[in-house]
């Protein structure tokens, strides 16, 4: 008789025992080794725990591991989905090159050795002959902390591509303007007052971590207020639900800040010491007193027209509900945590200006950088630098970073296809790794035009666990591991403290195999860390292109660079505490990750911009510290202390590096108006704004298409329309109808729910997955065989073949299929619209919504990709290129940083 537990300790985990519920109702027992690891499911990291059976060498299951501290043993359904993923009998086992032409379906099995050698010798010319703007590495869920970008440095380029203006660019702008720091991290645990602008007890950023600590503050009496204009079961959860219409959220946001101002509910000592009130008084109003009091006036004469009303008015939220927040906010103080990340910052034109006016709330109340309040999120993420770090590329790609968007926040992914229309450039190799652009960016037709154009893309692989609608038009398709599968350091700002947590695959550890982990993987599936230095040695084998010398082992050079090397270094070097920790385990530092897969760097640590220097030289105009050139601080009154990363070193309501570059009306917290403002449309026409954007607890954009039980949880996506809407455009629940955007539309079944406000209509971007080929496309499970029709003249229409079904695998599960539709591709149909500012892509729709006609079929989705060129080329427009021959002012943060001297554009 043992007690019950949650989980098996550790000192038991290389044999743990448990009955086989299959062979029930006898007790036969399994041996099971258990091996942690971390989710790849989503971005949150949780900690998970392998059960490998000793009898069959192969994994059963997978729990949470308790040693994560972001976690905490906890996941979500997609957790322990990852045994689906691993299982799949859909799932790539080998790499392969195309035997037809792109896009064709035509396959046959290469080796790695091939596929090293092509992109060796390709890569290789492109840096010996001055072309390195021709590689791209371009990302979508990284799954790691920096590895990739040390790579593409070693290779001394500007290669590095991502997803994040799909993703969070807008969110990320509004923050840095403000601190320096790109991300907030809220303190839920601690606080009283909490305002989500998302959906996070279901979905939503660092999902599982934050949803549990966001609980265990509602557990202890905080107030929850969400704003949504869906009635999300996040805002059902909530005290308080603000339903506002998008795009109007920073009205909202504005009337709490002037709330709090009229009736002197803010936080005065903090604002005066912190925000760069002085530099704003200067610029904008020289002839006012230079006095906080002028400051404060003006701060309430700028958002006298914010009433309640009037953002009731703008939002369709009610008044006394926005007080009502406004008055939990105030009554909060400090402890008053706030949260946008996707949302509204992606869907809006402006949308990065909403990050910022819920951050001037965290301002006005003093809840930054405090417990219970919002701190930066550097704060409370660690990244361990790696061993033998390059120095940084001397390069800069104008197909990364066009002159035209010198604020982008991140790579301008979403422009790729239309800027090698234009000429810009060519692609001589191009790896997708983990995304799906084809699938996942607006306007997926203009991305398949490209990818089948060798004239624009040379040598393309996709590396990916699995088949996708990107992946059909690649050279290569080279199979990764999932997350059990692959090594990773990770680490996010999912509470107040400080972690990393290593991702390992788990077969090779059960097998305590010490060699490559190609092989201990099912098939031939590899992972990214080892490919990049095979391929690295093949591009430089005798090194005189400098490159080799980065990937060789920093025990002993001129060995390769092996998992165990560079991890072992970096555990030993670049982790605090962990080599005493590991110690007092009677364990190596690498030992210790393996054996738990995580460790706590640092409990809570608040106030660091209080932190006091000492030895830096301060300028006494402006009162900024410097250190070797560098500045570190600001002299406040008591001394001098580390202040934030912005230019000014303090809070920057004003932002004169938007002034000083041409956007002067946009410097301070603002409503920006949306490309969806309501003005504009008409109900009454069938004129609606579509909300494209929500997550559903059980998916995760294209990643979840492998994991049979997640579909089986949900596995479409209706119209969600508000019943007074309905009705009046004759439509009932089940109709086929047809959403028409900008440059096509898409054939989609509507359901009628109050759970959504009036004049907006709603589409989860999950699901709607298709295959064009038999045994070469997504998973069975969960995509419909379609086909593509080109029309002409850049117009297409994808149309269902046939729909999900049970289908023969070696998975007896997959003839037990009930579900039916794949759900509807909505982004094919959705033209690119980059904000001018943040580079985000705008991704709400203003659309028509009408009965469907005869012959239009469940699925059918139609583009014009030549409307969608008109499209980017009328926001192209909405640009200001740089005043001077800066690219990008040097002190905002650029990811993957060059070298400065490659800021300068040169003529
Ligand atoms: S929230 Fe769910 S999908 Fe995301 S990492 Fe955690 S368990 Fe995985």
């Amino acid at each position: 008789m043992t007690e019950l537990r949650s989980y098996p300790p550790p000192d038991q985990w290389d044999d743990v025992v448990e009955f086989d519920p299959a062979a029930w109702p006898r007790k036969k027992e399994r041996h099971y080794s258990l091996v942690p690891t971390v989710c790849f499911n989503c971005e949150a990291s949780c900690g998970l725990l392998a059960y490998v059976d000793k009898e069959t060498g192969k994994i059963r299951k997978f729990e949470g591991n308790p040693y994560n501290p972001g976690s905490r043993g906890r996941t979500c359904a997609k957790g322990p989905a990852t045994i689906n993923q691993v299982d799949d009998p859909e799932r790539i086992l080998y790499p392969l090159k195309r035997a037809g032409k792109r896009g064709e379906g035509k396959w046959a099995r290469t080796t790695w050795d091939e596929v090293l050698n092509d992109f060796a010798k390709t890569i290789r010319a492109a840096i010996v002959e001055g072309r390195r703007n021709e590689v791209m590495y371009h990302v979508g869920r990284p799954g790691e902390d920096g590895y990739v970008e040390r790579v593409l440095q070693a290779w001394g380029l500007d290669a590095h591509n991502s997803h994040t203006n799909v993703c969070s660019s807008g969110a990320r702008l509004g923050y840095d303007l403000w601190m320096g720091y790109d991300r907030p991290s809220p303190d839920y645990a601690n606080a009283k007052f909490i305002l989500l602008l998302s959906s996070h007890l279901e979905t939503g950023h660092y999902f599982n971590p934050h949803a549990q600590r966001i609980v265990e503050a509602q557990e202890k009496g905080a107030t929850l207020a969400v704003v949504d204009p869906r009635l999300s079961n996040t805002a059902s959860r909530a005290d308080l639900w603000l339903p506002t219409y998008p795009g109007t959220e920073a009205a909202v946001l504005l009337a709490i800040a002037k709330w709090l101002l009229d009736r002197d509910r803010f936080d005065r000592a903090f604002v005066e010491r912190w925000v760069n009130w002085e530099e704003y008084l200067a610029a904008e109003r020289p002839s006012a007193p230079r006095t906080f009091d002028s400051f404060i006036a003006a701060l309430k004469e700028i958002y006298a027209p914010f009433t309640p009303e009037f953002a009731s008015k703008e939002s369709g939220c009610p008044a006394d509900r926005i007080e009502k927040v406004a008055e939990g906010i105030a009554d909060a103080g400090s402890r008053f945590a706030a949260h946008v990340w996707r949302n509204a910052t992606a869907g809006n034109r402006g949308g990065w200006q909403v990050a910022r006016a819920l951050f001037f709330l965290n301002v006005l109340t003093g809840s930054v950088g405090v417990e219970g309040g919002t701190l930066p999120n550097a704060w409370n993420k660690f990244v361990p630098v790696p061993p033998l770090k390059p120095p940084p590329q001397k390069v800069w790609s104008e197909l990364l970073w066009p002159p035209e968007y010198p604020f982008a926040h991140h790579e301008m992914s979403i422009l790729l296809p239309y800027l090698l229309k234009e000429g810009r450039g060519r692609l001589a190799a191009y790896f997708t790794r983990a995304y799906n652009p084809v699938w996942t960016n607006p306007d997926g037709f203009s991305w398949i035009e490209m990818l089948k154009d060798e004239s624009k893309v040379g040598l393309h692989a996709a590396m990916t666990p699995v088949w996708n609608e990107t992946a059909i038009f690649a050279d290569y398709v080279l199979p990764m591991g999932l997350g059990p599968e692959r090594h990773d350091t990770m680490s996010f700002e999912t509470h107040a403290g400080e972690w990393l947590a290593f991702r390992q695959p788990v077969l090779r550890v059960a097998k305590k195999v010490t060699g490559l982990t190609l092989g201990t993987n099912p098939g031939e599936v590899w992972e990214e860390d080892e490919f990049w230095i095979e391929l690295s040695w093949r591009i430089d084998p005798d090194g005189s292109l400098g490159i080799r010398k980065w990937f060789e082992s920093p025990y002993e050079p001129g060995e390769k660079m092996t998992m165990e090397s560079y991890y072992r270094w970096l555990f030993e070097n670049s982790v605090p505490g962990l080599p005493a920790k590991a110690k007092a385990a009677g364990l190596t530092p690498l030992e210790y990750m393996r054996k738990f897969s995580a460790v706590e760097i640092r409990a809570a640590r608040y106030g660091l911009h209080e932190w006091a220097v000492v030895g830096a030289a301060v300028d006494p105009a402006t009162k900024i510290a410097s250190r070797d050139g560098k500045p570190c601080g600001i002299d406040l009154a008591g001394g001098v202390v580390a202040g934030f990363p912005t230019p000014s070193r303090r809070l920057e309501f004003f932002s004169s590096t938007l002034a000083a570059w041409g956007w002067r009306e946009e410097a301070i917290p603002a409503y920006t108006k949306s490309h969806v403002r309501r003005e504009a449309l008409d109900p009454l026409e069938g004129g609606f704004t579509l909300l494209p954007t929500f997550r559903l607890p059980t998916q995760i954009h294209t990643r979840s298409g492998n994991a049979k039980w997640l579909w089986e949880l949900g596995n479409t996506n209706p119209l969600l329309m508000h019943p007074r809407d309905s009705r009046k455009l004759g439509l009932k629940t089940g109709d086929l109808v047809r959403v028409i955007t900008e440059t096509g539309y898409f054939v989609v079944r509507l359901v009628a729910t109050q759970g959504i406000l009036p004049g907006i209509v709603g589409c989860s971007h999950h699901f709607g997955r298709w295959r064009l080929h038999e045994g070469s496309g997504p998973d069975r499970w969960s995509s419909a065989l379609a086909s593509i029709e080109d029309q002409g003249g850049g117009k297409y229409r994808l149309r269902y073949a046939q729909a999900v079904g049970p289908f023969a695998s070696s998975d007896p599960d997959s003839r037990r299929v009930t579900w039916t539709e794949a759900g509807v591709h909505q982004n094919l149909a959705f033209p690119t619209h980059p904000d001018p500012l943040s580079g985000m892509h705008c991704w709400h729709q203003a659309v028509r919504v009408e009965k469907a006609q005869a012959g239009d079929r469940y699925g059918d989705v139609m583009a014009d990709t030549a409307k969608s060129y008109a499209v980017f080329q009328e926001w192209l427009k909405l640009t200001k290129p740089p005043p001077g021959d800066l690219r990008r002012p040097m002190w905002l943060a650029r990811p993957f940083r060059p070298a400065p001297e490659a800021f300068k554009r040169t003529p």
